[in-house]
């Protein structure tokens, strides 16, 4: 066990990982801060690279006490494929590599996020879920806990392709269609989780905790320069940034990679903040890529100092560049991806990054899960 407290993101208060806490007294994301002395004397690459290839091999990185409690579908170890293609029509896309999350069990990288959660909330005695969901976290969670053999609910807002509501469906879990944005699903799910009916899981410290995993397995394989990543809710974008910085304290890397943060022009929020060096100002979303489509982004200030902290890139891309992105991966690379799954790459078209650098765009989400915006 190497988690020594929860820490607030924004006013640095700290919690002891007793009980389940969502945000801080006031009501700023936590962190949770782990001994990495401790974890620095216990593993090594050689280490590592004994265990099987996956999420699973960074364990020393997760916060969860019993073995007993982990729920596993088989997160991660997806492929890291080379534009083979890509890369003959723009020189600037040289050396440039997909991580392709849809591999994932229920095809997105959120099944990272929710393995950790969601076994973290067994160990704190969970019965019940409850979260909102834009369609992928509520079809991962449903799955795992499906798996774990309780309760799940799912809020989803206006928007959600098909295909994700009835995954969700397929695995038992109950879906309840708000009529409004993800902001109003949030609040309705936090409403069942505070009057007691269920244990609330979403974008909050445990689910960033696992979507570290992401970084941990890239740089585990190549020694990447750029990782482009979309942003949400900004969970995804600041786990790989902590899961870098980590890999750094630990010793297991030298250098950080520089981020490269990636929104619809339809709701960018962080990305704006970013390029007027601004506080985040809420947005209603307007944009196909539906798993992007957060107004108000829970995470929102830990993506932005992620970004400033590298050095990196905010980049805004418009439906039709997302939707362009899309069929060229599918047509030229064999990779067909949800519209959220392609923003990385539309977003590094726009860049034009040194030739020889490697560079990861993070494919978020399989082209399975929405098939009428293709
Ligand atoms: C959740 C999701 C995102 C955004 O991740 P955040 O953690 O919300 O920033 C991007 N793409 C897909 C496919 C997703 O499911």
């Amino acid at each position: 066990m190497h988690v020594l407290y929860l820490k607030c993101f924004e006013c640095g208060k700290t919690y002891l990982d007793t009980r389940p806490r969502y945000r801080c007294d006031c009501g700023d994301p936590l962190d949770i801060v782990y001994n990495y002395n401790e974890i620095k004397r216990k593993i090594s690459w050689t280490k590592l690279r004994k265990r099987k290839f996956g999420h699973w091999r960074y364990i020393e990185f997760y916060p969860i006490i019993k073995n007993k409690n982990i729920i596993s579908l088989g997160e991660g170890a997806t492929p890291l494929v080379k534009a083979r293609r890509l890369c003959k029509k723009k020189p600037t896309l040289n050396n440039l590599y997909f991580k392709c999350e849809g591999e994932n069990q229920t095809g997105s990288f959120k099944d990272r996020g929710t393995t950790v959660e969601l076994s973290k909330a067994l160990e704190f005695g969970a019965k019940k879920i409850v979260v909102a969901s834009t369609g992928n976290m509520g079809a991962s969670i449903s799955a795992y806990s499906a798996a774990a053999g309780i309760k799940a609910k799912i809020y989803v807002p206006k928007g959600a392709p098909k295909e994700k509501l009835q995954q969700i469906k397929n695995y038992g879990a109950k879906v309840v269609n708000v009529d409004g944005t993800y902001k109003k699903a949030a609040e309705l799910a936090y409403r069942d989780f505070k009057s007691g009916k269920a244990y609330l899981m979403g974008d909050y410290a445990y689910r960033g905790e696992g979507e570290k995993s992401i970084a941990y397995e890239i740089m585990d394989k190549i020694n990447a320069k750029y990782i482009i990543c979309p942003i949400g809710n900004g969970t995804l974008i600041s786990g790989v940034w902590k899961g870098l910085k980590e890999l750094k304290a630990v010793g297991l890397i030298k250098k950080l990679p520089i981020l490269i943060g990636v929104q619809a022009t339809g709701c960018s929020p962080v990305v704006t903040a970013y390029q007027k060096y601004k506080e985040i100002v809420p947005v209603k979303p307007r944009t196909i890529a539906s798993a992007i489509a957060c107004g108000d982004p829970s995470d929102g200030d830990k993506a932005l100092v992620a970004l400033f902290e590298s050095k990196g890139h905010g980049v805004t891309v418009d439906d039709k560049d997302i939707l362009a992105a899309r069929r060229e991966m599918a047509k030229n690379e064999g990779l067909d991806c949800e519209p959220s799954g392609a923003v990385a790459y539309a977003g590094l078209k726009k860049l034009k990054l040194p030739k020889n650098a490697i560079k990861v765009a993070v494919v978020t989400g399989h082209g399975l899960k929405d098939l009428k915006n293709v």
